[in-house]
């Protein structure tokens, strides 16, 4: 490895960080930020937070890593350390990460051995991009994934993992994530787990075989957010019995609705991150940027003859990187719509790829360390109250209580997260302050023990859910391109993320998936019919022509 001259490094204090930053760890409203710092961060990184010092990247490295309490942090920052040092910015901002790593709580011991791997690699990484100049081109990837949310992190891990039972080739994997990794609804979801719920139709599958994988994931990821819950029904503003001794009587009636055996928890953000970082572990490779397009070429092959396929032979930043790819994964969420006009970039008198999506923009609230919580767990889910709420309360295993169903969810108009609109990027979601004081009437007077008369949420966030007309995700691969999509899960991706994950993993490594039946999910099922069908040669059953 050649020797690189280390760059001294910053740390931007909390003070000094873009709205864009603060707003990327979700957080609108925060308490007790010097208390949380003093109580996790080690002395170290402390004083160079406060006191925005240049530290060499070596004292950084130690001080982040071998430090337990901020070994969390340390994984993190090794990732923006890669990235930067890569480019030659030696600008490091902790804030956003330093935030996330607050708000879960870690083992330790195994972070801090991840976090030493982490900043290996990412010294390594940076010697690399250097000694090649910083051109990412030279190497062509076997899959890139845009977008670390749930379905990119669960898919980039079950990659790293290879197919049970199939000999297939170690394949080289990049995540592209424009903001951090669960920075949107994967990171600000409820968490909520149910195997047995649903409609019955083609989604029950995903119910049933991603709850079972919760399971085993929450032991090889060694979650401590994950756990089975018993279920409440609770009718607000209606006197009765209760099932809890946090739920009023007086306001509210509670029974119970399911039990251990059908529905779970886990905190989506240690899920999503642990993903991540056990992928990157086995040599998943993850940058920061925003896609922003492809450069489409055409195979050679037969297909050339006919001279309108083409495939995605890279994937553009805003940053003007380029980074090539065999095969490509669009897993961007409610952003994913942006892609079709990508594929469609210079195509003339071609079909037009329609990917209808539908953004659902949604308030949440985090009370954080609630005794009661922690010695009654109960996820409950309320009828529609007077305030337009039909609250779902999520106690979590660290004691925080999770609410949403705050009523009132926005159904955006899909132009406002396109490249210009308003809701580009995951950072410009904005918690509706009407939801906020519905919910707060109502958890007032149903939950008086938790929620006093002066005490605010610690947290307030929005994010948005990505829903087909259907309410069906979009699984699959994109005609007879090198392009898959996986979006469209609606109010169950975390619990459908792992299903879909492996199967999309089987997809790109196999050609076929054996955990789920795809086809209900088949992602071009919008486009009318004709446009579909491609032409075929008579003679060889070969498909010719359009490329969707
Ligand atoms: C309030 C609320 C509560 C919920 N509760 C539950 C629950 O209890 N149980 C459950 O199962 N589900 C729940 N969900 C649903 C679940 O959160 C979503 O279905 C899931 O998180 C979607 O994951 P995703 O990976 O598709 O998208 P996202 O989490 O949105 O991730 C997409 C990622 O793509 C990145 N990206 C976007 N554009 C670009 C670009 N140009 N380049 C690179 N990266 C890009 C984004 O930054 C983001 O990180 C809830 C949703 C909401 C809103």
């Amino acid at each position: 490895m050649p020797s690189v001259a280390q760059p001294p490094l910053s740390l931007s204090p909390w003070s000094a960080a873009t709205t864009q930053e603060r707003h990327a760890c979700g957080a609108v409203n925060v308490r007790h930020k010097a208390d949380a710092m003093n109580r996790t961060c080690s002395d170290a990184v402390r004083s160079a937070w406060q006191t925005d010092q240049h530290v060499p990247l070596t004292q950084m490295r130690g001080a982040l890593t071998f430090v337990p309490g901020a070994a969390y942090v340390g994984a993190l920052c090794a990732e923006r350390v890669s990235n930067r040092v890569g480019y030659g910015k030696a600008q490091v901002s902790v804030t956003s990460e330093w935030r996330r790593g607050r708000t879960e709580r870690h083992r330790p011991a195994s972070l801090a051995q991840k976090a030493q791997l982490s900043t290996g690699r990412a010294l390594r990484a940076s010697a690399a991009t250097m000694a090649s100049g910083g051109k990412q081109e030279e190497i062509e990837y076997d899959v890139v994934i845009l977008g670390a949310g749930i379905i990119g992190a669960a898919t980039a891990y079950y990659l790293s993992r290879q197919v049970e039972g199939v000999d297939t080739p170690r394949v080289r994997v990049l995540v592209i994530e424009r903001e951090a990794v669960a920075c949107s609804s994967s990171g600000k979801a409820g968490g909520f787990l149910a195997r047995t719920w649903g409609d019955g139709g083609d989604t029950q599958q995903l119910h049933r075989v991603s709850f079972a994988l919760h399971e085993q994931l929450a032991a090889e990821l060694q979650l401590t957010s994950y756990r089975k819950v018993n279920t409440l029904q609770a009718q607000p503003f209606r006197k009765g019995a209760n099932a809890s001794s946090w739920l009023s009587g007086d306001a509210c009636r509670s029974s119970l609705m399911d039990d251990t055996t059908n529905t779970a928890q886990v905190t989506p953000f240690e899920l999503t991150a642990r993903l991540m970082q056990e992928a990157q572990a086995a040599g998943v490779e993850l940058v920061h940027e925003t896609a922003c397009g492809f450069e489409l070429h055409r195979p050679s092959g037969p297909h050339d003859e006919a001279g309108s396929r083409r495939e995605v032979a890279s994937v553009r930043t805003q940053s003007g990187k380029v980074f090539r790819c065999r095969k490509v994964l669009i897993a961007m969420g409610v952003w994913s719509t942006t892609v079709a006009a990508w594929l469609d970039a210079g195509a003339k008198g071609r079909a037009q790829l329609q990917l209808p999506l539908e953004g659902i923009l949604s308030t949440s609230l985090v009370f954080e360390r609630k005794q009661k919580v922690l010695d009654e767990p109960f996820a409950v889910f309320c009828g529609e109250d007077r305030n337009g709420c039909h609250l779902e309360l999520y106690p979590r295993a660290n004691g925080d209580l999770y609410v949403c169903g705050m009523g009132g969810s926005e159904i955006l108009d899909i132009h406002r997260v396109v490249p210009g609109g308003d809701i580009e990027a995951p950072s410009r979601v904005r918690p509706s302050a009407s939801r906020l004081d519905a919910a707060m009437n109502t958890l007032r007077a149903i939950a008086p023990g938790l929620v006093g008369e002066d005490g605010g949420p610690d947290i307030v966030q929005a994010c948005i859910r990505p829903c087909a007309p259907d309410a069906k995700p979009l699984m699959g691969r994109l005609g007879r391109s090198n392009a898959f999509i996986a979006t469209g899960h609606n109010c169950w991706g975390i619990l459908w993320g792992p299903a879909s994950g492996k199967a999309m993993a089987e997809l790109l490594l196999t050609g076929k998936s054996a955990t789920l039946d795809l086809s209900p999910f088949e992602p071009t099922r919008f486009m009318p019919q004709k446009l579909r069908r491609s032409r075929q040669n008579a003679a060889t059953g070969e498909e010719v022509g359009e490329f969707w």
